[in-house]
Parts: structure tokens; C-alpha cells; sequence
């Protein structure tokens, strides 16, 4: 319900705000000193960056395009977006992340167009976008919630949302339960899997229809990658 959802949201957030920011900052960064597991996130998502760079570069069209990245973390996705001409608009419930964003685009400089950054839980966006993306985002919620999240999302994209969530199968299921995935004791969140059917019922729902699916799958990395356009 409504109050759980409120709970969800308040530990995440503290979570981002304080030993999560130095976590995710320091697997976010192309240096800095980085355990092997985190090492082997920060490969796994970079590969997922990556392969949604390759979209966007494949079409050669984003230049002067609206871009809502909600959960934006420290840019790693809003940046490059930005650098290809994008209108980028990035959020992120979490201040230490988006000043962080903010922080690494005034010191790439070069930008043709300023991101606008702020903080805001995706849940509370409003406007409308060509493309919204929400990258390793829901991987913080239940799926109950998900769902929700999702087709608010896809409320605010003209034409097209880009989403990654951690899916649940028999495989990743058996690997969490053992305690493979998200190991180590700095790993305070829960997390979250969800069936790929549940994510993409949310898009359908409002409208989407899936075109192009990626997968990344590392020893503690793994992310499914939808790219859903208006049907
Ligand atoms: N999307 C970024 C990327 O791929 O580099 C960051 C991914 S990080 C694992 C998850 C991010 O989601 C954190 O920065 C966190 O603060 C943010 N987040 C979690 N719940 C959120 C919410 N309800 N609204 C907006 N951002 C949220």
C-alpha cells in the first residue's frame, strides 16, 4: 500500500544520500579504488550504458530530442546523452547524487546544452519528454510497486522509455537465495527482481509496445534492457 511505498522510498533515499552516495559514487567513476565485486558492477554497467549509447547512436537522431532520465545517479547515462545534442532533463531522489551529475557536467564543460538537474522522486514528475529512461532503478522496489512507477513513466514519454530492471528467473532467484548476488556488508538495500512478463504488462498497459531488448549479465551485474515505443 501507500504507506509501505512511503517507507520504501524514505530508506532508499537516506540510503543514496549517505554510505550509498560513496558506494555507487566509487562504482560510478571510471577510477578510485573499487573492491573486485564492485569492479565487476561497474564493468556490468557500464555494458548496459553502452549498449543503450549504441541505440541511440544507431538511429542519429537525439540531437535536439527531450530526454527525462529519472533516477539519474550521477549522470553516467544523462552526460553522454547530453553530449549528443540531447535536451537532457535528470532527476534523482537522492541530492548527493544529482550534485554529484551536476558537479561532473560543469567539469566535463563543452556541453552545447546544460542538463537541467534536480531532485525530485520519479514518482513526482510531470512534463512531457520524446524519451524518459529509468536505468537499475526498480531493482529498489517490489514489483507491486513497479508496476505503478513504470506506467507513471510512461506517462510523461511522447515516444519512447528505455528501462533496465534486475529480472526474476529460476536462476537469479536461486543465486540471490544463496547469497552470490549483492554480497558484502556495505550492500544495505533490499533488492528487488522482477518478472520480465510484469515489466512489460506495465508498458502495454499504457501503450508501449517493446522494440528493442538487451541483456547484461556479469558474476554480480545483471540488467534486462526494454526499449518500449508508443504502439
Ligand atoms: N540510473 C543511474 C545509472 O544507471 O547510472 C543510477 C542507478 S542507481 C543503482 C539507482 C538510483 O536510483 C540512485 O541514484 C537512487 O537515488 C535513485 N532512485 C531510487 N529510487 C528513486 C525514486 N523513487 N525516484 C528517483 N530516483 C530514485
Amino acid at each position: 500500500g501507500a504507506v509501505h511505498m512511503a517507507d520504501d522510498k524514505a530508506v532508499v533515499q537516506q540510503y543514496f544520500n549517505t554510505e550509498g552516495f560513496d558506494r555507487w559514487n566509487r562504482i560510478y567513476s571510471e577510477d578510485g579504488e573499487v573492491n573486485s565485486v564492485q569492479k565487476d558492477i561497474r564493468n556490468g554497467h557500464q555494458q548496459t550504458v553502452d549498449k543503450i549509447l549504441t541505440w541511440i547512436d544507431a538511429d542519429a537522431n537525439i540531437a535536439g530530442q527531450t530526454i527525462c532520465d529519472a533516477g539519474c545517479g550521477v549522470g553516467s547515462l544523462a552526460l553522454p546523452l547530453a553530449m549528443r545534442g540531447a535536451k537532457v532533463t535528470a532527476s534523482d531522489i537522492s541530492d548527493a547524487m544529482v550534485e554529484e551529475a551536476a558537479r561532473r557536467a560543469q567539469a566535463m564543460g563543452g556541453l552545447k546544452v546544460q542538463p537541467a538537474f534536480s531532485q525530485s522522486d520519479l514518482s513526482a514528475l510531470s512534463g512531457r519528454y520524446d524519451t524518459v529512461t529509468c536505468v537499475d532503478v526498480m531493482i529498489h522496489y517490489p514489483t507491486e510497486e513497479m508496476a505503478g512507477m513504470v506506467r507513471h513513466l510512461a506517462s510523461l514519454a511522447d515516444k519512447r522509455l528505455i528501462i533496465s530492471f534486475a529480472p526474476k528467473t529460476w536462476y537469479y532467484d536461486l543465486l540471490k537465495k544463496v547469497g552470490e548476488l549483492f554480497p558484502g556488508p556495505s550492500k544495505t538495500t533490499r533488492a528487488y527482481l522482477h518478472p520480465e512478463d510484469e515489466v512489460v504488462k506495465a508498458l502495454e498497459a499504457s501503450g508501449f509496445t517493446i522494440q528493442r531488448t538487451e541483456m547484461t549479465g556479469t558474476n554480480f551485474y545483471f540488467s534486462r534492457l526494454l526499449e518500449a515505443v508508443r504502439a
